[in-house]
């Protein structure tokens, strides 16, 4: 039997990877070096691509691909990818927000409570000896009580709120429609901004968003408030949140993208209020490994005609 033809735009795990060669001649995109050459080429005859959010899926990108009926993410995110360019063309498009929320929603705890308790820097005062020096740590603010407010409320803003309940938050979010949820829905991400102590930032990039949490935003949040981005760099505007934290308008940022990755704004890191992680939310072995295998198994309901286990939603 003939194995369907795919385009890899951006490879999965290795054993992901093995799984795809047994079951489909590769044509293997990510690894040409004329890419718009190979794309003409081998594009026409592939049925299937394997991408995920660091590549690119244009419009014009899809005119060589006329035969393309399923686009495999293996990425949560995917606003360099022209979904609904994809819809028009009726291909179906798959992601792998089902398998790394857990993670994600763990980073956006972890850095809330490093950032809000200190962590980072405490750890440097015991280890350079400056406690014994300098004598107790200034006390800090409990985490108890206060208003942690969710910018997207999706896979994993949800999962981010079933980890922040138990710690007696209360919690407030913004999406763009009200959920069934028994938390207060805000429809203004400047109201939320205003009302929280804390805001994790958890909506998709690209346009849309694209410096949604600005000045006034941060403002709002104030001078005891703290941001967490576990989203995209894009979301939040980057000089006027390094303004903020130097003025002390914002009091601290738990960050885990930027918006110059992997390089980012050294005035930016520099800064003593803020914790950083370099966009690894997801980069557990086990959430790598699942997020690889739904792309194997998305495209394998795809080529067996069975429902496809992810598929996204393209809205109107
Ligand atoms: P999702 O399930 O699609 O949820 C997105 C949420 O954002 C939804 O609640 C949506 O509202 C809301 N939203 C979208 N546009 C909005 C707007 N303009 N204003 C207000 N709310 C808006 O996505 P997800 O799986 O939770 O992932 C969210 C994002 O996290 C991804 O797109 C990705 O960029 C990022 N991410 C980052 C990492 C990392 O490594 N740091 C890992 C995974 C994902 P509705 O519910 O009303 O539609």
């Amino acid at each position: 039997m003939t194995k369907p033809d795919i385009l890899v735009m951006y490879p999965a795990r290795p054993h992901a990877m093995a799984q795809l060669e047994q079951a489909y001649t590769l044509h293997r995109y990510d690894e040409a070096a004329d890419k718009p050459a190979f794309l003409a080429q081998h594009g026409p005859k592939c049925s299937g691509v394997v991408i995920n959010g660091h590549a690119t899926l244009t419009h014009a990108m899809l005119q060589h691909l006329p035969n393309c009926r399923i686009v495999a993410c293996s990425s949560a995110g995917f606003e360099s990818i022209d979904v609904e360019a994809l819809a028009d063309h009726g291909i179906a498009f798959t992601n792998t927000s089902a398998a790394l929320y857990d993670d994600v929603a763990d980073a956006a705890l972890m850095l809330t409570l490093a950032a809000r308790r200190e962590l980072v820097q405490a750890h440097g005062y015991v280890q350079t000896g400056e406690w014994g020096e300098k004598g107790p740590w200034p006390l800090l603010s409990t985490l108890t009580g206060k208003r942690a407010g969710i910018l997207g409320f999706g896979t994993i803003g949800k999962a981010i709120a079933a980890r922040f309940a138990p710690l007696k938050l209360e919690i407030g979010y913004t999406a763009r429609s009200q959920k069934d949820v028994p938390h207060q829905y805000f429809a203004d991400p400047m109201a939320l901004a205003d009302w929280a102590d804390i805001l994790v930032v958890i909506v998709p990039g690209g346009e849309e968003t694209d410096g949604m949490v600005d000045a006034a935003m941060l403002g709002a949040l104030g001078p005891t408030g703290t941001l967490i981005n576990v989203a995209r760099g894009s979301v939040v505007d980057e000089p006027a949140l390094i303004d903020a934290l130097t003025t002390g308008a914002l009091g601290s940022a738990g960050l885990d993208v930027y918006q110059n990755e992997p390089q980012p704004d050294p005035r930016l890191t520099a800064l003593p209020n803020v914790t950083l992680y370099p966009h690894h939310a997801s980069g557990t072995v086990e959430t790598r490994d699942a997020m690889a295998q739904l792309v194997v198994d998305n495209l394998a309901a795809h080529f067996q005609g069975n429902p496809l286990l992810t598929p996204v939603a393209v809205p109107a």
